[in-house]
């Protein structure tokens, strides 16, 4: 392969840095990706519910734009990430979702079933475009609304109008972060600088300058291409570059609740629980649990352009008490979970930042925050700030990120306020 000369800074090394460290490495590309944190892959995309999104949880974005992106991404998830890591996604896949409509719901029965099925008619489209299944596994998606006595057997019914089953599923994001890395450390064209926090992006002349700290002392480089992938710093980042947001946004920190013990697929049913502030429990089997109520472990908000440093803000003690209460709640909904054994050592109460354009909560029913497809990647002259949106969407924008550097992709916006789903169809 020939070595390309360019000189290209990825800045964060989460889900979306490294997938697009690893797709340029292995085009030729020399890459240099610089991470805050003393480990790749630990913030958003090691502590989230992993689920690779077939577009259901967004029934409220009528237009469907969100759905149709989440469809692309899901179908493109796998086969992306089988580029970089050997993966097989029947050990890493939870057991199939129940999306139950909680009393206080902000859509009904009926409207929810339209939308599942508006979200198969999609899925069949986009699967035949691009020749690829859900997961590399389906091709078909379905849900189906389950009889009152059904439903019984999965969710206390004093709480939920009605249930559907769905084929949709979770992935464990830490087993796919740990293939990540191990992929990662053994590629010689990347050049991974921890500890480095990246401070600001100047231009010269035709090359981009990245100033980062370590411990006290500040450095400077020099680069063809930037790529921007810092999630919880990408405002800030591009700010430097003066490049601001599309409109009003939001940083939320919730808590992604992991019990790391194996379970039994019938131990409990995984649930999602919509259509507003409720919560999810996802059985990834033998990779454990995830668990997180949202009115309790939704604990931060932000609407500056740094958000606060949230990780280092709760103690041991308060996170188990965040854990301990939002299982409570999960219990009462999904009454299954009151048999579960485990050792509170097995509770992993971590939290992770999502940043979202829209600033009212998801209680709302018009808040933007329903809305997940002004996402994806602006280019603005070899500097590239990607807006991930979702984990869903990672591969298949790590690959898009590849192609704008690499001219395969003529796209090229240079002002705001497109609709970016037009760049992931
Ligand atoms: C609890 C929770 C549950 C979620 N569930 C789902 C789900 O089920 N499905 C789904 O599709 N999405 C889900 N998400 C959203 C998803 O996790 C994110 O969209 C995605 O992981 C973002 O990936 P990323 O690579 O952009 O960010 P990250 O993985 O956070 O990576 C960004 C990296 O940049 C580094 N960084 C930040 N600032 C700097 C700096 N100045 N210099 C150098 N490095 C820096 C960070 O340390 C980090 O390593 C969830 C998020 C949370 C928090």
């Amino acid at each position: 392969m020939i070595l390309k000369n360019k000189r290209i800074a990825i800045l964060g090394a989460g889900g979306l840095g490294v997938c697009a460290a690893l797709e340029l490495a292995q085009r030729g590309y020399q890459v240099d990706l610089f991470e805050k944190h003393s480990e790749p892959i630990r913030k958003a995309s090691f502590v989230n519910e992993g689920k690779i999104h077939l577009g259901f949880i967004y029934a409220l974005d009528k237009d469907l734009f969100t759905a149709r992106q989440m469809l692309v991404g899901a179908v493109h998830f796998i086969s992306n990430l089988k580029r970089w890591i050997s993966i097989q996604p029947e050990e890493l896949i939870s057991t199939p979702f129940n999306y139950c409509n909680h009393k206080g719901s902000l859509a009904d029965a009926e409207e929810l079933a339209l939308h599942y099925q508006k979200c198969s008619q999609i899925f069949d489209e986009v699967s035949k475009r691009f020749g690829k299944k859900y997961l590399d596994l389906e091709d078909k998606i379905f849900s189906r609304k389950l009889s009152k006595s059904e439903m019984e057997d999965i969710v206390n019914p004093e709480f939920m109008e009605d249930v559907f089953i769905t084929n949709e599923y979770s992935v464990e994001p830490r087993r796919i972060a740990s293939l990540l890395r191990e992929a990662l450390y053994q590629e010689p064209k990347i050049e991974l600088h921890l500890n480095s926090a990246v401070q600001k992006v100047e231009r010269i002349g035709t090359n981009f300058r990245v100033h980062y700290s370590q411990s006290d002392q500040v450095f400077r480089e020099d680069y063809d291409e930037v790529v921007n992938c810092t999630w919880n710093n990408l405002l800030q980042i591009d700010q430097t570059m003066g490049i601001e947001p599309l409109y009003n946004w939001s940083f939320r920190y919730k808590f992604g609740n992991k019990v790391l013990v194996p379970f039994q697929a019938e131990d409990f049913p995984s649930c999602t629980m919509v259509q507003g502030p409720f919560g999810d429990c996802v059985n990834f089997k033998d990779r454990g649990g995830f668990f997180s109520w949202y009115p309790i472990g939704r604990t931060g908000w932000s609407e500056g352009k740094n958000p606060p440093e949230w990780d280092k803000m709760y103690s041991e003690e308060e996170r188990f008490d965040i854990f301990q209460r939002s299982f409570e709640e999960l219990k009462q909904r999904v009454p299954a979970l009151k048999g579960l054994q485990f050792p509170n050592e097995k509770v992993d109460p971590v939290g992770g930042v999502i940043f979202a354009l829209g600033n009212t909560d998801v209680d709302n029913s018009s808040s933007k925050l329903h809305t997940r497809h002004e996402v994806g990647v602006r280019s603005f002259d070899g500097y590239h700030s990607v807006n991930t949106g979702k984990y869903t969407l990672i591969p298949l924008l790590a690959l898009q990120v590849a192609n704008r550097i690499d001219g395969k992709d003529e796209t090229n916006e240079k002002t705001t306020g497109i609709h970016y789903h037009r760049h992931l169809q």
